[in-house]
């Protein structure tokens, strides 16, 4: 005990020491350890080869024996100090090992979950797959819907206690040769199918869709959330796991843009989807700077006297390599990547510039411009239209911008700020496609709108049962808010007449002109 304790102090004296002799950044790196270490073994070795002889001559009178003693002597040394290496060497190693243990679990498993992360799984899939290549297996990529908006919204901590949480549930309701791990917004599952066939598979999807779709009390908040789930198959869909992570999350992707809180099988037709979709953005970016890209204009009429109201200005591209391309199909596109703020910009600038050149013409333009949901709550799209407009210092009162009901659904508040700065600046505010959305009547009066456009399928099945009724309502509102009503989509007299009828003044289609270049359409009118 009493040497323990001097042991101990002698330990923390040398500690002690070593801290006010060197460098604080210097001691613990490995040269310091390998000089340290050399000089105890040096020091010690030295007081021993000093010392132990005299020691022992003191000791034992006998020469004989002195002799016997001092080979003994020089044998504990060297057993002494090999006993001493390993034991330090092992402590390292071991020390090493733990160390590299841990910095590889941290590297391949998530933090927050424990669960082995995407790489850890890609081995994992891989190795099986290279030892059995008969495997049979689907491979789950699940999404949870909308996670940002819960992170944004309840907070992180939430969306971490929410992820856990999931984690148990999905961890109990798996076979000891599935496998789960997580990844990103969602987690990847494999599912084993050697003893299991189809039908359990789906009966397992609808069974984890409302495992993930049931009620969860979160930090005393009841949550509520839905998933969107993408299966690939092995061998059918992939012979690797990237190959069938990507299927698998493709499906997904596909999915979510229908629908959600469903599973949904990959096919090959989404990879040539996907292919045609890239070659279209990879085309779509070169676009304006291979000049592509232009406007057509499309008249906007006062039905009764077939007066010009202004045009609606369309987007139109003609791709070298795909030819002409459908403004549904390109616009689209582009809304689903950050294009559309170029392609937006394209628009407005050339239409401001028309609206200039022709007043230098003194000819009194109106265009009515469309605004994709995506540029109405980018705020800094906003911006750019502002700059736009002091580069071409034209009057306001000659643009109308048409926005659609999606942006306004989706972000209320974020819409309705950008729509109000819209109408400080002095633009004419148009709800373009009325009818087809959700057509929530209550949000109209809280905002600045100005024209409503009623969507071309009213002019297609005009009086027919409910649909006449719908028509009949929403002309009502829209006098009752005193906002301009045009309707779109007139191809024939008969569709003329009857919105006349109907108190609906305004029109726009193929019957008053088709979409033309600017100078076709002004040399027409
Ligand atoms: P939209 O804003 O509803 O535009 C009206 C569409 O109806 C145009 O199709 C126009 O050509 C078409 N149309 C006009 N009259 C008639 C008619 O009598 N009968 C029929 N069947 N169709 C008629 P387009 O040019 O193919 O544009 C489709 C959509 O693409 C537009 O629908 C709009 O949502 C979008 N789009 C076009 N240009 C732009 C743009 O510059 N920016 C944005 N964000 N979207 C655009
Ligand atoms: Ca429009
Ligand atoms: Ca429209």
């Amino acid at each position: 005990m009493i040497l323990k304790i001097t042991m101990k102090k002698l330990h923390d004296f040398f500690i002690k020491l070593e801290r006010q002799l060197f460098n604080e950044k210097w001691i613990g790196s490995p040269e310091y350890e390998v000089i340290r270490f050399t000089a105890i073994y040096l020091i010690v070795g030295l007081l021993w080869i000093t010392t132990s002889d005299d020691l022992l001559a003191m000791m034992v009178k006998d020469f004989d024996l002195l002799v016997e003693f001092q080979t003994a002597k020089g044998w504990f040394y060297v057993f002494a100090s090999a006993i001493l290496f390993a034991s330090i060497l092992g402590v390292r190693l071991r020390r090493n090992k733990q160390l590299n243990d841990r910095i590889l679990y941290q590297q391949s498993h998530d933090e927050l979950t424990q669960l082995p992360n995407r790489r850890r799984l890609s081995e994992i899939i891989d190795k099986r797959i290279e030892k059995n290549p008969n495997l049979a297996f689907a491979l789950i990529s699940l999404d949870i819907d909308d996670f940002a908006t819960i992170n944004e919204l309840l907070g992180y901590s939430i969306g971490d206690a929410l992820l856990i949480d999931l984690t148990k549930d999905l961890s109990q309701r798996l076979g000891s040769m599935d496998t789960l791990s997580r990844s990103g917004t969602g987690f990847i599952i494999t599912y084993d199918l050697s003893e299991r066939n189809q039908i359990q598979l789906n009966q397992s999807l609808n069974g984890l869709l409302s495992l993930i779709s049931q009620e969860r009390i979160l930090e005393g908040q009841s949550i509520f959330i839905t998933s969107s789930i993408g299966v690939s198959l092995y061998p059918k869909d992939g012979q690797r796991f990237d190959d069938l992570f990507k299927a698998a999350d493709t499906a997904m992707h596909h999915l979510k843009g229908i629908s959600k809180n469903s599973y949904n099988f990959y096919t090959e037709d989404y990879h040539n989807q996907r292919m045609d979709r890239i070659r279209m953005v990879n085309e779509l970016r070169k676009a304006l700077e291979n000049k592509e890209l232009y406007l057509v204009y499309q008249a906007v009429v006062d039905m009764r006297n077939d007066e010009l109201l202004g045009y609606e200005a369309l987007l139109r591209w003609d791709s070298k390599v795909l030819g002409k391309v459908s403004p549904d199909v390109f616009i689209h596109v582009a809304e689903t990547t950050n294009l559309i703020s170029t392609l937006e910009e394209y628009v407005f600038e050339q239409c401001f510039h028309e609206i200039k050149v022709q007043a230098q013409n003194g000819v009194d333009l109106m265009l009515s411009i469309n605004l994709s949901s995506k540029g109405l709550v980018d705020i800094s799209f906003i911006h750019t239209i502002e700059r736009l407009l002091k580069n071409a210092k034209i009057s306001t009162t000659n643009v109308q911008i048409e926005i659609t009901e999606t942006a306004i659904i989706e972000n209320f508040d974020l819409a309705k700020r950008n729509l109000m700065r819209l109408k400080q600046l002095g633009f004419t505010i148009a709800l373009d496609d009325f009818g087809t959305g959700y057509s929530s009547l209550t949000y109209l009066h809280q905002l600045p709108i100005d024209t409503m456009k009623i969507d071309r399928t009213f002019a297609l099945q005009k009086g027919q049962g409910k649909q006449q009724e719908i028509l009949s309502s929403i002309i009502d509102l829209g006098h009752k808010l005193k906002l301009k009503i045009i309707a779109e989509g007139i191809e024939t007299e008969v569709q003329k007449q009857f919105f006349i009828e109907l108190g609906c003044h305004y029109g726009q289609g193929y019957h008053f002109g088709k979409p033309n270049t600017l100078n076709e359409v002004i040399k027409k009118d």
